[in-house]
């Protein structure tokens, strides 16, 4: 360890380990460390895509992203192939799946993060551990925890979620320091906790369905794919996506979830299913009128919870009742109490304003040779590999240290 390097990122998460990889291998000459304040880098990778790390994905584009004109210049100079490139250079394969999803060819995060520490630990890039950024000066040079000095300083803290992966929110104080603004961070990817009077008899059963988020009758955000049904609510990929848009939300007391979970067909069309299966199977009885279309404990549940008796015929069903069932298949509707919180997100919405920096570079307009990378910029997306791909990207942005154009 040096006690002056010409380039150091504080953060040794996915953005902060190829910023310092870019770096180095563009600038060889100059010396690059990173500071990681737990005893390893990279915890959170190890931990992406439920261990397997969904690195990035083949749709991804800037229209993905909440700030779509900022992200873009990221996207230009290093877009998805590029990153793929890049992970195939530094001895990683890739392939996608159906939904385009990139993932190690070894199904294994681990693959990710050795592939990294490898190149970092070839290009001989200093890996300082067990060290918590807490005060950064800044003179001519920065002056990190009053002992350590760089030229060049890069921010790749991340955001606030899931701080026992490493990312507290502690990177938004360095740069407060600094006069940046912070924009509110709130949780994304999060399970949603609504009214459970329902879902806590549901618990455990998974659904494949659409999701509305609902606001004053009005729809504000759309997701699809599987629905978990929890004793506090809804989790599953779905769920998870429309956290996205709820975290967009200022005020969430007067948000709805209306759940399809039979979007491929119309109310028509199931009112003259259910009917024709009255007529064909009289003697059925009632706790299976749904079982075409849900688990048979979900089936019961929700023909219950639209007031009939279990043990009834089919034969006795009323029109008005199939209405009813009908209605509750397609617009099951919830209201939601809160998110699960910080801890159990998988992304932050909010962080460095990017107003205050420049998206060709990185470089914030307010204190020059000070970079940030990742998810503390106000950047963030849905679930399917497009977080890391900015993490990728921005990364190996800002380890250009590009001129101002
Ligand atoms: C459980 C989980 C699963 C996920 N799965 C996926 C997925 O499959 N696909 C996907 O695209 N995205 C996924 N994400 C999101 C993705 O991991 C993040 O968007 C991405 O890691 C952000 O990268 P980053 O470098 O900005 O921050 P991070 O990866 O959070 O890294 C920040 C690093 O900075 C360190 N640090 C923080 N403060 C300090 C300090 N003061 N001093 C020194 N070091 C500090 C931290 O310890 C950490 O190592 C997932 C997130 C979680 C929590």
């Amino acid at each position: 360890m040096k006690n002056l390097y010409d380039f150091l990122v504080v953060g040794a998460g996915a953005s902060g380990l190829v910023c310092a990889i870019e770096h180095k291998n563009k600038f060889p000459q100059d010396s690059v460390a990173i500071i990681e304040k737990l005893p390893r880098v990279g915890k959170k990778i190890l931990a992406t895509g439920n261990g397997r790390c969904n690195l990035s994905n083949l749709d991804a584009c800037k229209y993905d992203y909440n700030h779509p004109d900022f992200v873009s210049a990221a996207f230009e100079e290093f877009p998805v192939k590029s990153n793929i490139e890049f992970f195939e250079r530094i001895g990683l394969l890739t392939y996608s799946d159906s939904e385009n999803r990139v993932y190690p060819y070894s199904n294994n995060a681990s693959s990710v993060l050795n592939a990294l520490r490898n190149e970092c630990e070839r290009l001989k890039i200093d890996i300082i551990t067990d060290t918590p950024v807490q005060s950064i000066k800044h003179d001519n040079l920065f002056i990190i925890n009053n002992n350590l000095k760089c030229k060049k300083l890069v921010v790749a803290t991340g955001g606030k979620s899931s701080a026992v992966h490493g990312s507290d929110g502690s990177g938004y104080k360095i740069l407060e320091h600094f006069s940046h603004k912070i924009i509110k961070p709130v949780p994304s990817l999060v399970q949603i906790c609504t009214d459970n009077n329902i879902t806590k008899k549901l618990k455990g059963i998974r659904v494949k369905g659409a999701l509305s988020l609902i606001k004053s009758c009005e729809k504000i955000g759309h997701s699809e794919g599987e629905i978990l049904f929890t004793d506090y609510g809804l989790s599953g990929i779905a769920t998870l996506d429309l956290s996205y848009f709820v975290a967009k939300q200022n005020d969430i007391s007067k948000l709805k979830i209306e759940i399809d979970m039979a979007k491929d067909f119309s109310e028509k069309y199931l009112f003259s299913f259910i009917k024709n299966e009255i007529s064909h199977n009289p003697e059925n009885t009632a706790n299976n009128l749904l079982s075409f279309i849900l688990p048979q404990k979900a089936s019961e549940v929700f023909v219950k919870e639209c007031g009939i008796d279990l043990s009834r015929k089919f034969v006795s069903i009323k029109e008005n009742e199939i209405h009813n069932l009908v209605n509750i298949i397609k617009h099951f509707s919830l209201k939601i109490i809160k998110t699960k919180g910080f801890d159990m997100s998988q992304v932050t919405c909010g962080g460095a304003d990017i107003n205050e920096f420049d998206k060709n570079t990185l470089e914030s307009k307010k204190v020059r040779n000070l970079f940030c990378c990742g998810e503390i910029l106000d950047i963030d997306s849905k679930c399917g590999g497009y977080n890391l791909q900015w993490a990728w990207s921005s990364g190996r942005l800002a380890g250009l240290c590009k001129e101002k154009k």
